[in-house]
This record gives structure tokens, sequence and C-alpha cells, in this order.
């Protein structure tokens, strides 16, 4: 794992920006992060972010936001205004440099006709199919397109003319004429521009000609003054081109460099296979609590800090990996433990009566907050004679080890009194109905003077008091470390988890929790953190949990130590 040393760069990235720097190649830094806005942003994008974004700010320079909005296809609104949120959400503003790849199509329209001018580039008839075909493989060269030596002003001429809507999509292309025989791919004659009848979210019906991606991309830095364009690794062959188109256009050329993507266990992290899940309804939309989209886990419970925390463990390195989830769980509830206050919720309640405790009677509990943090203070929890439990914590014939509330034991009800079951209710087909309990008046606050102790402390809620509660538990969404890998060549959808979320309806939670606000978090005591949910109403307060207690990776890391 990388560390800021005080010499010694994070990583290559950051090493490669201070040799530039050092030498003069460049002497300043300015970077970009470029979306596509065909999905919303998810966790892999974050970790670009904190990249771009980052290494901007600590050399003093600046970063753009450029939609990268070449595909007007698959292209929507929507997504541009939830990129907009989710990046701002996550704690990084680009001021007024938000741009878009199309505010360049004239000029990028002007960059082609410069290449067709200097025999660099030309229109083919081929179709989609023929230009596959004639592309070769890894191991047979391409073949030259018949069209290939169209002349400057034939091409010029059809050039034109598609840009003026007389062909119909897919009829013609226009192509960057270099190497039918490179052993990389990327440079056999790729295409630049193609016919697209097609309303664009920016720029509606003033184009049919929409540029590829590699056409526009580099041109885009060039034009923005970009210095490092930074992005993932499967860009690699892609920049033998980017270089090509800048240096034959003879304008100014930033440096590419890439780095590994990021892939999580037991998750996917594509927009085309999250598109999936969304539209197949195997989620609830892109912001589904299970969903690794930034939406999605904010609406989990996931804060910006505990995303940035992980993006920095994880550093940036130049192979692909795949990180733990439980990395990431791990750093929410780093997060989550210094912030969210403590309550009590009880899940599957469980009825207990206190015989000996007045009717009628409620005394109020001082309660900490957040032992954390003593500076949030005190809270209130009221008491009285009829209270839930968690179902859990009762056994009528407790195993080996298991100290919670049994019949004739007594444990400790956590800031309230110790007390003792004497008998479990049952209904006439053998249901466990609610507990007969007594309490010890002298163990006020949750002490016995005369130094007895219990082994359990039992969290719990008042039933005259308690505020109701819809609590959406999660698991993971797929259940291989890979989800791509399915044993009958299915594809990942074949590996979803049944299991991925389970709704407890019939909860309750304490008093102090009435109109907690959405996208409040707190320490439910023993269960884990809860986030209040869009969903919640007046009369139903909903959670989702953001996490349990467990700490899966202090396992992991305590048993690397050991190992
Ligand atoms: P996806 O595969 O999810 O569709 P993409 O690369 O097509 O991702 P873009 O919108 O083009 O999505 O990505 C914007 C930037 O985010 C690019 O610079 C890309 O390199 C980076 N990026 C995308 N996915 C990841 C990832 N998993 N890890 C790190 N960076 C990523
Ligand atoms: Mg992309």
């Amino acid at each position: 794992m990388p560390e800021n040393e005080s010499s010694q760069p994070a990583d290559f990235i950051r090493a490669a920006v201070i040799e530039d720097l050092r030498t003069g190649r460049f002497s300043r830094v300015h970077t970009r992060f470029p979306p596509e806005p065909n999905g919303y942003l998810h966790i892999g994008h974050a970790k670009a972010i904190c990249i771009d974004f980052g290494i901007a700010a600590e050399f003093g320079g600046i970063c753009n936001l450029r939609f990268d909005d070449t595909n007007p296809v698959k292209e929507e609104v929507e997504y541009v205004e939830s990129i907009l949120q989710d990046i701002r959400w996550l704690g990084f503003d680009w001021d007024d440099r938000l741009f878009y790849a199309s505010d360049y199509f004239e000029r990028l329209y002007e960059f082609a006709v410069a290449l067709i001018r200097k025999g660099k580039a030309y229109v083919c008839d081929l179709s989609a199919d023929e230009i596959r075909e004639y592309r070769g493989t890894l191991t047979q060269p391409g073949r030259e397109s018949p069209f290939r030596n169209r002349a400057v002003e034939e091409n010029l001429d059809l050039f034109a003319r598609m840009r003026a809507g007389e062909f119909p999509d897919g009829s013609r292309t226009v192509r960057a004429k270099i190497d039918m025989a490179s052993p990389n791919i990327n440079l056999r004659d790729p295409v630049m521009y193609r016919i697209l009848h097609a309303s664009h979210h920016r720029t509606g019906d003033a184009w049919c000609i929409y540029p590829m991606y590699d056409f526009a991309h580099g041109q885009s830095d060039s034009i923005e003054g970009i210095t490092h364009s930074l992005c993932s690794l499967e860009y690699e062959i892609h920049r033998p081109l980017y270089d090509w188109f800048l240096d034959e256009l003879e304008i100014y050329r930033p440096r590419q460099i890439e780095f590994a993507r990021l892939n999580i266990s037991y998750t996917v992290l594509s927009k085309r296979k999250l598109l999936r899940l969304v539209q197949g309804g195997h989620v609830r939309g892109w912001d589904d609590p299970r969903m690794p989209t930034l939406s999605g886990l904010r609406r989990r419970g996931y804060t910006p800090e505990a995303i940035r925390n992980f993006c920095e463990r994880i550093g940036v390195a130049k192979k692909d990996s795949i990180v733990d989830l439980a990395l990431l769980e791990h750093c929410l509830r780093e997060d989550l433990n210094r912030r969210a206050p403590r309550v009590m919720g009880v899940l599957r309640p469980l009825r207990v009566v206190i015989e000996n405790y007045p009717e009628g009677l409620v005394e109020e509990f001082d309660t900490l907050k957040n032992p954390e943090d003593p500076a949030a203070g005190t809270r209130k929890v009221p008491f009285s004679r009829v209270l839930y439990i968690e179902q859990d914590d009762f056994r009528e014939m407790p195993p080996p080890k298991y100290y919670r509330l049994a019949p004739g034991r007594e444990v400790r009800l956590r800031s309230a009194y110790f007390v003792k079951c004497v008998k479990a209710v049952r209904d006439d087909r053998g249901n466990l109905v609610e507990l007969r309990c007594t309490y010890d008046p002298a163990t006020r606050g949750g002490d016995a003077p005369d130094g007895r102790k219990v082994k359990a402390t039992l969290h719990w809620v008042s039933a005259a008091h308690a505020v109701p509660a819809e609590v959406r538990l999660y698991d993971r969404l797929f259940t291989k470390e890979n989800p791509d890998e399915t044993d009958d060549g299915s594809d990942f959808l074949a590996n979803l988890s049944p299991h991925s979320l389970e709704t407890l309806s019939g909860c309750w939670v304490e008093p102090s929790l009435a109109g907690a606000k959405v996208g409040a978090i707190y320490q439910f005591e023993r269960q884990g953190y809860f986030c209040v949910d869009p969903d919640s109403a007046a009369a139903k307060l909903v959670f989702n949990r953001s996490v349990a207690l467990k700490d899966e990776w202090a396992k992991i890391e305590k048993a690397q130590r050991t190992r």
C-alpha cells in the first residue's frame, strides 16, 4: 500500500507528474475527469475522480469535468444530472470548468477536414461488418479498404455531404489512413466519424455525423490544455492513436497515463452490466442500496469520507487486481464509528413484561449519544413496564456459552436495570408470545451495588414509546467473488444472490428517532449502522442497514499479521 512518505511519491502517476514538472515537459498540472453520460457513476469512477481531482489539487493544479458525450443513442440528461450531483457529493469541485465533448463538434469536424486535406483520412463506403472483416486479427494483418486511395477532393465532398445528411446511417465512415498491417489493431485505419441520424441531448438535430471516442478524446484534452490525461488501463492500447491524431494535426499534446481499473469482489463495475440489473428489475433502480453506484452507496449510508478513504487505501497501481469488498465496508465502519450516534432498535421484537414494575410509571435514562465522541452529549431513553427485546436474545434452553436471557437467568438491560426471566408465555400452538420478567430496583442505571455480575447486556425499547420501523438488511448482490465466473457459460446474472435483501417490517426503534431525517445514520447497538431511507413516511421510518458491526477486514488484517 503506498504511503505518502515525505520525499517518496505515493505512486507511479505522481512520480511521472513530478518528473514532468522537473524536466519542464509541463510547468503546471491540469487534469480532467471524462465520464460518458450513459449511466450512473460507480465506485470505480470514484477511484478515477479521486485520482484526477486529487492529483491536480496536490500539485496546485486544476481538474476539468468533461462529459464525453459523443454517442447520442445511449446518453441522457438524467445521467448528466446524476453525475454532477455525485461528484459534488464526493467532495470535488470543477468550479467553472464544466465542458462537453459536444461543445467541440465543430472543431472536431474541422480537424477531420484537416486530416483529409493532408491525405491522412478518407471516406470509406465499407459497411461495419466489412470493416470488421477487413481489419484482420491479432495474428493476421488487415486488408486495405478499396476506398482508401480516394482523391482528397472527393473525400472532402463526400464528408461535407455526410454532414449535410445525404446518406443513411452506416453507409459511410471517415477513417484515419494509418497502417492496416500495424500490430496494434487500433491503428488499422480506425473510424473517426460515423453517420447517425439521432438527436443529441445537447446539440439536438444539428448533427447527423458523430465522432468516435478516439477521435474526440485526445483533441478535447488538447483544446482544454490538459497536461495529464489519466485513464484506466484499457486505454493503454489506444494511446498510440491518441498521440497519432494530435501529432498529425500538429496541435498541443497532453500526456496520457493509464492506471488499473478498480474491481471489487462480489461486485460488477461496468455501466453496461449495472444497466442490465436496473432494466431487468433485479434491483430497484440505479440507487438501490445494493448497487455499487455512488447513489446506491449514498442511500446505503456510505459517506464521502469513507469512499475517499477507501480510494486512498487501495492506492494507484499499474496492474489489475480485485479489492476485497470487506475493505470497503471496513472504511465505512471506521468513519461511522466516529460519527454515528448510538441508539437502540429492535429488529425482531419479543415482548417483555416486567411484572414488578409499576403500571403507568415511566423513567427516563440518560444515555451517551456516542462513547467515541463525548462532545455528542446524551439522550433520554424511556423505560416502562412493557418492553421489546430481540427474539435472538432469549433461549428457553440456552446452549453452552449462551449468556443472554433464559428462564431463571438475569441480564442487564442497557443503561436501565438488571432483569430476570421468570416465565416464557406460549400460545395454543406453542409459539413464544412474551416473557415475564422481574427487575431489581437497586440496579438502576445498570449496575448492582452488591457487585453482582451479569454476563450479557441487551438492547431494548419501551413498547409504549417506541417508533415503528421497517428495516432492510442487505447481503452481497452476487454469490461469486467474481460474478462473471459461471459454471455453465451463462452470464453474470446467474450469480445473483437470492438473499441480497431481507425486509423486516415489524421493527421498533427508540423514540429519539422520531422524525429522523432521510440520510441520517445511526449505530443501532449490537446491530450495525443504519441509514434513514427516502421511503420513510410519518407513520413508519425505513432504515437501510449500511453494514453490520462485525468487521471481516479487521479479521483478515489480523490473520495477515500473524501469518
Ligand atoms: P464502465 O465500464 O463502467 O462503463 P467506462 O470506462 O465506460 O466505465 P466512462 O464514463 O468512460 O466509463 O469513465 C470515465 C472515467 O472513469 C474514465 O477515465 C475511466 O477510465 C474511469 N473508470 C471507469 N471505470 C473505472 C474503474 N472501475 N476503475 C477506475 N477507473 C474507472
Ligand atoms: Mg468508457
